[in-house]
């Protein structure tokens, strides 16, 4: 049944893969170029049928035309920004007869499409079917001569998987009727105005959905090494020979763990005592085990204090237990956190608030302090995922279209981590039940007691679940294993459903997969010490 505002996370990506199709369908009758002017309505021709009679999608970019300056439309809505809450939102708009502008400075789909989950996961691909390739003699399949990595190819199958994502995108907001697309930089002029190219737009409602970046920390000589970040990691299509990345968490692990599987020396240097700091210790440990055992080098405490160029190297200190120590690589990735792209975004003409870190301040419906603002994704600091900015598209559809008064604070956190194997992760760590003191029970079980991960001859990890004891509420879980990014939602629904673990514990999986053990897991929950 289709959803009741018919889109999904799902279906972004089957309207951007519809848009790119229908793209595909259009003839272009003449190409002659405007400057300004990205896309001509009038040179579309849809199934043989002039486009602009069905069509009302204005597209411009580059410099506005001189004369048009006064005679400027305002707009009932203005989306800055095409991550993942913003284009899902400009077609709510535009379906409830709103007229809408939406601006976009680089790449339609932002972080997400172009330079994070999917180019990621899609390289995440190719590095397994190589780690596979290699080990096929485990399960009795040889393969003779070497395993190579084409990484041209690599980088080709990436960037067609990426372009199917983003030029749908992009063409589905084009011809989206009374929604028109502005390419450029939008800046805010004053409390309720936006300019772009040159023009200034005014309208009520604005919604800002301009993610975030790589931060760079301040180390000495940071700034004058070549370095990559997960932008620039994207155009890469050779092997580093030895990549030193700088960060070990989730965006650091990903790239350390593929491209040692592509076939680089791979060294991870991590301040914290352990990597993903965020998870239990226990994750973190078996994380760092099988890098570790797949001949990642991984230095935890160990702090980079300089780094500079030698020669066509790049030469990193980093003090751990008091001793400096260099490591030279031929390549740096720095994956060292995020920050938000707010710094350049006029806020202070509008008079938004920011906290000390450049987050837009939020309220639990992710209205700013100035009435008729919104933000929505990683800019706001109220998660940094796909879901968490998709999920604030639908809260502030649902408050602003539905008279829903959906919240913020009704998600449970949620989110993966994927190296190979992944972690699925769903509610409190075992450290933050432990700190709210309630009474808790706890189930581990580890992969290799799991039939369907021994079939598979993918037996590392464990996956573990905790309950409140007194209402029967799961109150977390971490899957570290197979298909844990999968399994996750086994309990993740339970969770928002309010229901007792034991409606999992009777329920009856099938055999033979991850989940069946689940129920198993329920069977065996002990008190948490
Ligand atoms: C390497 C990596 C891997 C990731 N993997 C995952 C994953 O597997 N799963 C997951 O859930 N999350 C993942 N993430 C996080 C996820 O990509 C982000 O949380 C998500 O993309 C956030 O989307 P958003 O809606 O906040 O905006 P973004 O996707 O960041 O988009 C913001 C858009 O706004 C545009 N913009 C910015 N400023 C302006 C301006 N002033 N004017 C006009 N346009 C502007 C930008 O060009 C961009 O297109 C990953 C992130 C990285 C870095």
């Amino acid at each position: 049944m289709p959803p009741k505002d018919g889109f999904t996370v799902a279906h972004f990506l089957t309207v951007a893969i519809d848009g790119l199709l229908e793209q595909l369908k259009i003839n272009y009758r003449s190409r002659a170029k405007q400057p300004g002017r990205h896309l001509r309505l009038n040179d579309l021709r849809l199934n043989g049928t002039t486009h602009e009679s069905t069509c009302g999608a204005r597209v411009r970019s580059g410099g506005w035309p001189e004369k048009s300056r006064s005679t400027m439309p305002n707009y009932e809505a203005i989306v800055i920004g095409t991550g993942q809450s913003g284009p899902a939102l400009a077609r709510r708009l535009v379906a409830a007869g709103r007229k809408v502008a939406i601006i976009e400075r680089k790449l339609f789909g932002g972080t997400c499409v172009n330079t994070g989950c999917t180019p990621t996961k899609t390289l995440v691909a190719s590095a397994y079917a190589a780690h596979v390739a290699r080990r096929a003699a485990d399960y009795g399949v040889r393969i003779e001569g070497s395993i190579n990595v084409d990484m041209k190819a690599v980088k080709a199958r990436k960037d067609s998987v990426v372009a199917v994502f983003r030029d749908g995108l992009e063409q589905s907001l084009e011809t989206l009727q009374g929604c028109t697309v502005y390419k450029g930089h939008g800046r805010f002029v004053a409390e309720k105005k936006v300019a772009v190219n040159g023009s200034e737009l005014a309208a009520d409602q604005i919604f800002i959905n301009v993610g975030a970046r790589a931060a760079i920390p301040p180390i000495p000589g940071l700034d004058q090494v070549p370095r990559l970040t997960n932008s620039s990691m994207m155009d890469i299509d050779f092997l580093p020979a030895h990549l030193v990345i700088l960060g070990g968490s989730y965006v650091g692990l990903e790239f350390a763990q593929m491209y040692h599987r592509f076939g680089s020396e791979v060294t991870v240097i991590e301040f914290g005592p352990r990597l993903i700091a965020r998870e239990d210790e226990d994750v973190s440990h078996a994380v760092a085990g099988f890098l570790k055992e797949e001949g990642i080098d991984v230095r935890v405490d160990s702090k980079m204090v300089s780094v500079e160029k030698q020669g066509n190297l790049i030469a990193a200190k980093v003090e751990s237990a008091g001793r400096i120590s260099q490591i030279v690589g031929t390549h740096l990735l720095v994956a060292a956190g995020r920050r938000p792209n707010t710094d350049d975004l006029g806020l202070n003409k509008a008079g938004i608030t920011t906290d000390a870190r450049g987050y837009i301040q939020v309220d639990d419906q992710l209205r700013t302090n100035i009435s008729g603002i919104w933000a929505m994704g990683d800019c706001n600091g109220r998660g940094a995922f796909t879901h968490t900015s998709w999920n604030d598209f639908e809260i502030v559809a649902a408050n602003l279209l539905d008279n829903d008064q959906r919240r913020v604070s009704d998600r449970i956190t949620a989110y993966a981590l994927y190296t190979d194997p992944p972690l699925g992760r769903a509610g409190m760590t075992e450290a933050e039940v432990r700190k709210t003191g309630k009474s808790a029970l706890i189930s581990t079980m580890a992969m290799k007691d799991v039939m369907r991960a021994y079939e598979r001859g993918e037996t590392k990890g464990f996956m573990k679940i905790l309950v409140d004891r007194d209402n029967k509420q799961i109150l977390g879980a971490s899957f570290l294993g197979l298909e844990g990014d999968e399994v996750i939602h086994c309990v993740l629904d339970i969770m928002y459903a309010k229901a007792p673990y034991t409606v999992i514990q009777r329920a009856m999986h099938i055999h033979p997969t991850v989940s069946e053990f689940i129920p198993t897991m329920m069977d065996r929950l002990k008190p948490l010490q």
